[in-house]
């Protein structure tokens, strides 16, 4: 597999494995690339959910 950040090869039993609630497993070579990804990841999701609010409230 490679890793979700970097997306270098990651070796299966190296690097981190991580399960989100929602299913959806991702590897990360290094706890760098899981924290870097983690604070990158949640900036556009929150954005995703105002715009998406927003458009929402224009439509009614
Ligand atoms: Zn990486």
């Amino acid at each position: 597999m490679k890793c979700s950040y970097c997306t270098s090869e990651v070796e299966s039993g190296r690097g981190l494995e991580f399960v989100r609630k929602n299913g959806t497993v991702r590897y990360y070579c290094s706890t760098r690339c899981y924290k870097l990804n983690v604070k990158l990841g949640r900036k556009p999701n929150k954005k995703e959910i105002r715009e998406s609010t927003r458009a929402s409230s224009s439509h009614k």
